[in-house]
Formats: C-alpha cells, structure tokens, sequence
C-alpha cells in the first residue's frame, strides 16, 4: 500500500511552548500508525530542532520545514537553504503552499529549482498544487493543476517521481471551511496520477503519494482519507487542536 500521511501545517501559529505542549497531548493520545501511515509536523524554522529533538524515538513521526529557499547558498536573507535542513538533520519539506505562491510570488519555476535542491541534499518534497475560485467556477481546475505539476516537476527523472509526495490543495477551500467533496477531491487526484502515469508509466504513478488538503477535520477525514486516490491529508487549522490531529492521524486508511 502506498505511504498514507498526515501532515500538519502549523504555518505562523503557536510560541514554541505552546507548539511543544501540542505535541506531547497528540504523542500521549492513542495513535493507530501502521507501518505505512507517516504524521508529519510541519512547523517554524526556529521550532525545527527542538520539535525534531522531542518526536526523537518515536516511528513513523516526522518534523517538515514550511518552506525553502531556490538557491542553493549566498546573500538571500533571512532564507533558508536546503542544505541548512540537511544539516540539522531535517527530512520533510513543503513546497509551493498557496500562501507562498500567493504572498512571495513562488512561480511553479521557482518550485522546480526548489525540489532540485531538495533531491540534491536528500530532502523529501510535500509539493502543494491547486486551484483558485474562479478556476474552479470556470472549471478549468483540471488543467491548471496539470499544468504547476508539468511545469515543477516533469523534469525529474523516474526515480525521483517514484514515491514522491503531492499535496493537492484548493485555495477555496484552504482556512474557508469549506472542503471539497470527497468526490471533488478524489476526482482531481485521480486526474493528477493519471497525468503522472501518463508521462512516468502506471507502475510510478502507483507509487506517488498525494495528499488533500483545505479545511480537512476530525468529522470529515475518514470519508476524504477513504477515497482511493488520497492518500492522507495536509492540515492548517485542525493540526492547532491536539483531539482533531490525533483523530486526523487515526483515519489514515
Ligand atoms: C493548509 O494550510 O495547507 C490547509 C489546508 O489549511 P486548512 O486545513 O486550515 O484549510
């Protein structure tokens, strides 16, 4: 079975005591974490080690970056390289989140420059796609997704497409509450491995584990975690409250 993940996004929220506590109640709750479930913490950057230092010993249980800069070292302040997660021993990095994208003009050959990097210092992509409203209405969603995904990604080779991990995310429904229908959402995932199949074969497509995200919760994980092509979920606001993200973690199928 492909990997299924979980992963929290805590974006500019919580003090590091406040992220800390957060942590210990989800790590004292009851986790059901199979050997192919991963909950992933992506947290600040001045959070990172200490986070990473306290999930130490626990399986399956990872802390992520939010970001990374597209360029490998230099005069860019206030960034931070991948090389610099490297070496703090970090493992996970999300890429391409709409906010970025949106805030700091991240441009899908922003992101491919990203993920190269990424691969060059052994660190794996949660890589974010997804459409806005107005795409949606217009229901062009399919190909422009298709399109962030040609255009960051399809120029990595077939081993590094295998097992990679997508996050698909409408804006729509990111921080609005409004979630996407099951429906909707295996819908265009499926669409997305299909694309990938297209180009890498079905046997890497098969492998590629893709992620919904946009206002997911403890009362609707299970039935979008239960689609066949979602593979788990990225999580903004309902990975702040320890009881959601434990149920979250635990509707991995
Ligand atoms: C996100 O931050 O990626 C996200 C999906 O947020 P929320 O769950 O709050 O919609």
């Amino acid at each position: 079975m492909r990997t299924q993940i979980a992963a929290a996004n805590w974006k500019m929220n919580l003090t590091l005591e406040q992220g800390k506590a957060l942590v210990d109640d989800i790590l004292s709750s009851p986790l059901t974490l199979d050997h192919h479930h991963l909950a992933v913490f992506a947290v600040p950057f001045p959070y990172l080690i200490t986070i990473k230092e306290q999930l130490a010993g626990k399986e399956n249980v990872f802390v992520a970056a939010q970001n990374c800069y597209s360029k490998k070292s230099g005069a860019y302040t206030g960034e931070v390289s991948a090389e610099m997660l490297r070496s703090i021993e970090i493992e996970y990095v999300v890429l391409g989140h709409s906010e970025r994208r949106e805030y700091f003009n991240e441009s899908n050959a922003m992101l491919a420059e990203k993920v190269d990097l990424c691969f060059e210092y052994g660190l794996k992509a949660i890589f974010c796609c997804g459409e806005a409203l107005e795409i949606r209405e217009a229901g062009t969603q399919n190909s422009f997704v298709e399109e962030q995904i040609k255009e960051s990604l399809f120029h990595l080779t077939p081993e590094q497409m295998t097992n990679f991990i997508i996050a698909y995310e409408p804006i729509w429904a990111i921080g609005t509450g409004k979630t996407a229908t099951s429906a909707q959402a295996q819908e265009i995932q499926q669409h997305i491995r299909s694309v990938i199949a297209a180009k890498y074969g079905d046997t890497v497509a098969h492998t590629v584990t893709i992620l919904y995200g946009g206002s997911v919760k403890a009362s609707n994980a299970k039935e979008i975690f239960g689609q066949p092509d979602v593979d788990g979920g990225l999580v903004g606001g309902a990975s702040l409250v320890a009881a959601e993200f434990t149920t979250i973690i635990n509707s991995l199928k």
